[in-house]
């Protein structure tokens, strides 16, 4: 890596440990979560009821051959991985969980959260997967569902006044989170695409909204007047990289790490737990704050959506506004949405633009480092500068 990381670092593992002793001390004091696993789940309306919502694990390989007793092997690692550790109990996240939320994303999953109920309580939010207006009305109809279920299992009430509240607050934090991950359009970079990434992943455990956002802004901050001082002493002509596709912490050493290592530049993250959801906001100013939740909802650029070409014409503008030099899509295996749609990601990327495209599909396994390390040597070859 060519840019040392800061002193305080905090890995991913690192802040996900951290997190676990904070979850603990939380449940001692009567706190009730919701576990979830998706950028649909309106995070909002779990936070105007008191309640604590985590992101439940399903990042590596270790509970994927407890999953497979129950699941088809050939199924998104994803998803086996958020069922074995369910099944296995090892997610302290998922044991101290009241409830777990899903979504009808894809198909996989929305049968996978069927088994999940068996172990806990999985309310399953119908995401519908078009963005016509019945779509709308009908997603608008299922956040209301949502809160009613909230209220009705952990016998509360959840007003509108309180929803405002989170939806202001966490819209700061998605304009706060996209700000930093935004410093990766400057060139030269000045912070790694592996630590832009690992402070957003890791900070999702971190439970006060507040305190993310601003340790957020304060690392922006931070940033920045360094690169005042450094700008001209940073390498310059590296190849500039975009990360697209499926959800890629499972991943990140083999792809993020090996990219690194090669010596390119991870500029931006066109994935869920990059820049995806953060993007829009939800319309304070809206009266109707249902509808307001299901139109920024619905507007994710999650392949799961039909048609969405919308994604494909936001990655376009981040090749221009990073300049980029290529486009590296990161497939997990046997997610038939994203592999779809890499046929019009490909096409935009190599026709319209000219840039560099590789296509990775792979596991949480290690058996095809090798490989997928030396397809992403003749890749950073194709890249001429
Ligand atoms: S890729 Fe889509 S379905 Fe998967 S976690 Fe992200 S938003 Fe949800
Ligand atoms: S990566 Fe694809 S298959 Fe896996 S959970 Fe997300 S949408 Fe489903």
């Amino acid at each position: 890596m060519n840019i040392e990381l800061p002193k305080n670092f905090v890995s991913y593992e690192e802040g996900k440990k951290r997190g676990f002793m904070r979850m603990k001390e939380l449940k001692e004091q009567g706190a009730k979560v919701v576990g979830n696993f998706c950028s649909f789940v309106p995070i909002e309306i779990i936070r105007a009821g008191g309640l604590v919502p985590v992101g439940l694990c399903s990042f590596d390989e270790t509970t994927i051959p407890a999953a497979e007793l129950h699941l088809p092997r050939n199924l998104c690692p994803l998803i086996k991985a958020s069922y074995g550790y369910a099944l296995t109990d090892t997610c302290p996240y998922f044991y101290f969980s009241d409830l777990v939320v899903g979504e009808t994303t894809c198909d996989g999953k929305r049968k996978m959260f069927e088994l999940m109920n068996d172990i806990k309580p999985t309310y399953v939010m119908q995401l519908p997967h078009a963005r016509t207006d019945v779509a709308l009305q009908e997603w608008r109809g299922e956040i209301i569902r949502f809160k009613e279920k909230l209220e009705e299992f952990f016998d509360i009430s959840i007003s509108e006044e309180a929803i405002r509240e989170q939806i202001a607050l966490k819209n700061k934090e998605r304009e706060a989170t996209k700000a930093y991950l935004e410093l990766g359009k400057l060139n030269p970079v000045p912070i790694s695409g592996y630590e832009r990434s690992t402070l957003i992943d890791s900070g999702s455990y971190s439970f006060s909204l507040e305190d993310r956002i601003q340790r957020v802004i304060d690392r922006t901050q931070e940033v920045l007047e360094d690169y005042e001082k450094r700008k001209e002493s940073l390498e310059k002509d590296r190849p500039r990289i975009i990360i697209t596709g499926c959800p890629y912490a499972g991943v990140r050493e083999k792809i993020l790490g090996r990219l690194d290592e090669l010596g390119a530049d991870i500029v931006g993250f066109d994935t869920c737990n990059g820049i995806r959801e953060k993007v829009e906001q939800v319309d304070e100013n809206e009266p109707d704050i249902y509808l307001a939740m299901a139109r920024k909802y619905l507007n994710i650029n999650c392949s799961v959506m039909s048609p969405n070409e919308s994604r494909i014409d936001f990655l376009e503008k981040m090749i221009d506004e990073y300049e980029a030099d290529g486009v590296v899509e990161v497939i997990l295996q046997a997610c038939h949405t994203y592999n779809v749609e890499s046929y019009y990601v490909k096409k935009m990327v190599s026709e319209k633009k000219g840039k560099a495209y590789i296509n990775i599909e792979t596991d949480y396994s290690q058996s095809d480092s090798g490989q997928i390390s030396t397809r992403l040597a003749a890749f950073m070859e194709t890249i001429s500068l």
